[in-house]
This record gives C-alpha cells, structure tokens and sequence, in this order.
C-alpha cells in the first residue's frame, strides 16, 4: 500500500509568489524529502517545475526568478514509500481542460483509491500516475459540467474517502481545504495584503508572514482578488486530526491543530515521569526524536538532562557503504555515544516511539557495551499495534513490534531494565484533549479506525506480526 507525507503550500496575489512558495516549502522539508514541485499562474499561463531530491536541489535562481512567472503559486514537498518514488507522481499534479489550468496539491491518503480509480477506467479516464490526486482532478473535471467551480470539488469530496488536505490552483483562484475529519493539519495566514496557506506555521515564520487559524475540518476556503470565502465540504463528521503529527510528525516550532507542539511534546515528558518515575542517573533522548519530551521528563522528574549520544548533522540521505562488513554501521554513523557519560550509569531513555525496535536494540546495545549499568526506556506515545491508513507510514501489522507483543517481551528484545509506554489518556492530556470531546484519531493505538480501511488493508491488519528473535 502507498504511504505518503507530504507538505503544502499555497500563495495568492504576491508578485514573487514562487520565491515564496519555495521558502514555504524549505520550512517544510521536514514533510517529505523525495520530491518537490511548484506551479504558479500569471494571469494567463501556468508553469512549473518539479524534481527528486530536496527543495534547495529542485529550484534555481533561474525558475525562481525568471521562469516561474506570476503571482500565484501552490507548493508540494512529498515523502512516498511503496515503489512510486517517480518523477510523475510529483507533485503539484497538473493538468489542462478546456480553458481551465488546475494544480493539485494533496497530503493525506484515499482508502478508496482503488474503487475509485476503477470506476473512472470504466468510465473512459486515463490516468498518467499513481497519486491520489488525479483522482480529485478527474473528479473535478467530471462534475464541472454546468456548475460553479466550486460545486465541482465539494462533489468530488463528497466521494473520496481518506485523509486529505488539498490546496488547488485553477486559473486565478486559490482553493484550500481539509476533509470533513481533519486528519491532516492545514492552516492559512497572511503576508501583507496576501493569503497563505501551507501545513504547518514554521512556514509562515520564514515568510514573517501572520497566522490566522487552522482550517476547520470539512471547511474549503476559496481566494480570488482580494476575497476570500468560506465554504463547508459536506454534513459534518467526528473531527479525528492525526495525533501522531502531534507526537513525532511536525516541527516542534509550529502550531499544530491550534497547539504549540514543542509545549504538547513537554507534557508529554511530564506525564510519563509522573506515570512511570525511576531512580536514575539522568535522562536522554536519542536525537533529535525524543528531545522535547525528554525536557519535560527531567523537568518534571528532576533527573538531569543529558545528551549522551551525539548526532552527525551532515549524513545525507545515502553515503557510500563500507567496503568490508562493518557491523550496525549505517546506525553509527549516524549518532555515537559519549563514553565517559555512559560507564556504571543508570539511564533513562526518553524516545517518542517504537515502531519496529531493531534500530534502538542496536543503540541500547552500543550503551551496554560502554558499561551502563542500567537502561529504562520511557516512550512519548501508546504502544503502536495497527497500521495507518490515513498516511502515515506505519506499514504492515506484521512491521509493528508492539502488534503481537507485551511490553515486557519488547524490553527484553531492545535490552532495557524496564519499559513503560505513556497512557491513552496521559496522551490525550498532554495534547490538551478533553475526553467529552474526543477529536483525535488514535487508531495506531487502539484499532478504533474512524473510516474502514479498504480490502487491502484490512489483509494488512489480519496479517501476523513477526515473532521477536533473540
Ligand atoms: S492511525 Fe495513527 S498515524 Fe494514522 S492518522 Fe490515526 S493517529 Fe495518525
């Protein structure tokens, strides 16, 4: 199954609306590193430039400043794993109708992808790639006949089913919206006269630009000269935003469904020390994953806080493998411990996650040889037992450690003393939730899936997970 991230972002009405974009998107890298794209209109053609790789690769001052004319610009940075890692399913995806030229933008993932795409084929579409966004496009195009544009894409919503968050470009209209749960997040802004909209605020930040608020779920917002206008997509529905965009996905900088995530990440830190304290000599995150709920952990335990493994800044993405078989390379590269803060020390880890457990085992295990007396793992999150369906890639069930195991069956598989995994509701407590009104997914937790996966994914949540070997 395809699994995306993504980043978006959309700007109406500035003479450099491409610099913009790119600067927008620059903030967002952290949303996809595989591809990125940006289309701009000018009033009478549009234009773009997409590429493999990350944004400072992608762009030049060339298509900055000379070819990606015009004052209106939608912006794509995509992260994809299952084998459609091509150039054609880089976003923006465009397309030309008639006298209309539309971009799409889209983060998220559509459960109903397939049928759908059947129902088009049947129906005489052709489709060019693999992305959910073709099908809005073909969607669109389908329901425009004798409708406003507008009418178009609340139709074409109306029969997707998924995560998504889109911004549109159509000629000299901008249009941004998210669906009816709110899976993915998507905010808009201003920059002087301008509206922006992108996925998360540190975009904005870069631009100076204002934050306004995050879209409601289920709201379209559409931009045209100097009028913006409000819109609902359909009937409303239980609000489910992503949780894990407040655990691990976004920036620690941006607000996030109205939230400052580094503050929730804090918390976070705070209610696993206070549901799982341990006499220590001071507590770490293995970097950067972990390190603001490690801040509220040592806050709220009184442990120091340590940074006993130190991060390499400058691995790319591939490096050139050693020639010999040298053992767990490719996670030492990466970080490397400090051995004078590791000898007959008692340590508390402080991670935001476990998905499979093999990297971590191997970093406990470089501690165990450095002498550490004891090693406790504290984890930001519930254990993960059931995939995402909605894009983020927590792939088959059979890839989760936590599907088919107890938590004590996954220390002794990583090498830890002892495991604790932070509550549901300490979860929802630190990200500020009130249990009369639930609006978050936790479906990686608990199984509780807000829209039924397809067939395909309801073979992936059968499937068995993988014993642990030791
Ligand atoms: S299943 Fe988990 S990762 Fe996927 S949308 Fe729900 S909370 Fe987010």
């Amino acid at each position: 199954m395809k699994k995306e991230y993504c980043g978006l972002f959309g700007i109406y009405g500035h003479p450099e609306a491409a610099r913009m974009a790119y600067f927008g998107l620059y903030a967002q890298q952290h949303r996809g590193q595989e591809s990125a794209g940006i289309v701009t209109w000018d009033g009478a053609n549009i234009r773009e430039q997409r590429g493999m790789g990350l944004v400072a690769d992608v762009f030049n001052e060339r298509h900055l400043g000379k070819e990606l004319k015009g004052s209106i610009a939608v912006g794509h940075v995509r992260y994809s794993t299952a084998g459609a890692s091509l150039l054609r399913n880089a976003q923006p995806f465009l397309v030309r109708f008639g006298d209309l030229r539309m971009a799409i933008a889209h983060n998220g993932n559509l459960v109903n992808i397939q049928q759908l795409r059947d129902e088009l084929e049947h129906q005489g579409s052709i489709f060019q790639t693999t992305i959910d966004s073709e099908v809005f496009v073909h969607l669109i195009a389908k329901n425009l006949n004798g409708g406003t544009l507008e009418q178009a894409v609340i139709k074409a919503c109306a029969k997707v089913k998924g995560s998504y968050s889109l911004i549109i470009l159509v000629n000299n209209k901008l249009i941004a919206l998210r669906d009816p749960h709110g899976f993915r997040p998507l905010v808009m802004g201003r920059l002087a006269d301008h509206y922006v909209f992108a996925s998360e605020t540190c975009a904005f930040d870069l631009l100076e630009a204002e934050y306004m608020r995050s879209l409601e779920p289920g709201e379209m917002i559409v931009v045209e000269d100097k009028c913006m206008q409000s819109y609902r997509l359909s009937e409303s529905k239980p609000t489910t935003q992503c949780i894990f965009e407040q655990v691990y996905f976004a920036r620690p900088d941006s607000i996030v469904f109205g939230e400052q995530v580094y503050t929730l990440r804090k918390q976070m830190g705070v209610h696993l020390a206070k549901e799982a304290p341990v006499e220590a000599d001071y507590c770490m995150p293995f970097p950067d994953s972990g390190v603001y709920a490690t801040v509220g952990f040592a806050q709220q335990s009184g442990l120091p806080f340590e940074m006993a493994m130190i991060r390499n800044h400058y691995v790319g993405r591939t490096f050139i493998q050693p020639s010999q078989d040298m053992r767990d390379f490719s996670v030492r590269v990466k970080l490397n411990p400090v051995r004078d803060m590791i000898k007959n020390k008692r340590i508390v880890i402080v991670e935001d996650s476990i998905v499979r457990g093999t990297t971590i085992r191997t970093r406990v295990k470089k501690l165990r040889e450095l002498g550490a007396r004891e090693i406790h793992m504290r984890v930001s999150c519930p254990p993960i037992r059931h995939p995402c369906f909605y894009g983020i890639d927590f792939s088959s069930k059979g890839e989760l450690i936590a599907a088919n195991n107890s938590v004590s069956d996954i220390a002794r598989f990583i090498g830890l003393d002892s495991l604790h995994y932070l509550s549901i509701e300490g979860l929802l407590e630190s990200v500020n939730a009130k249990p009369e009104t639930p609006k978050h997914c936790l479906a990686c937790f608990n199984g509780d899936y807000p829209i039924a996966p397809c067939a395909e994914g309801q073979k992936m949540c059968l499937e068995d997970s993988v014993a642990l070997s030791w």
